[in-house]
């Protein structure tokens, strides 16, 4: 259980131009970074400073969407769309339920 940001593996994509909301996220993991799960976990907001239990959002990776995108181009989508469908391909990002504001990534 840990938060890492790999920006090795991220600036191929960047170079190209996809997927700009990464920066964004790694960009707020750096500025705040929280010990964060798969499950909702209890932690003091970086922002309003309450003590909250996280809200939870299942997000695709870049790693995802790439994987994705070369299973359409081997014809095998179907397995892409199982990808989508399933839960391990995605990040879990955290979010005070309070002021909404970001807390961190658990990144599988
Ligand atoms: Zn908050």
């Amino acid at each position: 259980m840990h938060v890492s940001v790999s920006l090795s593996n991220d600036m191929p994509l960047a170079i190209l131009g996809y997927w700009p909301d990464s920066f964004v996220s790694v960009y707020f993991i750096k500025m705040s970074t929280q010990p964060v799960g798969p499950e909702p976990v209890n932690v003091v907001c970086p922002s309003c400073h309450q003590q909250v239990v996280t809200r939870t959002e299942p997000k695709a990776t870049t790693k995802t969407h790439l994987i994705a995108l070369i299973m359409c181009l081997t014809c095998l989508w179907p397995c892409a769309c199982c990808l989508y469908c399933t839960q391990c391909a995605r990040n879990t990002e955290h979010f005070c339920p309070s002021c909404n504001a970001f807390v961190g990534t658990y990144e599988r």
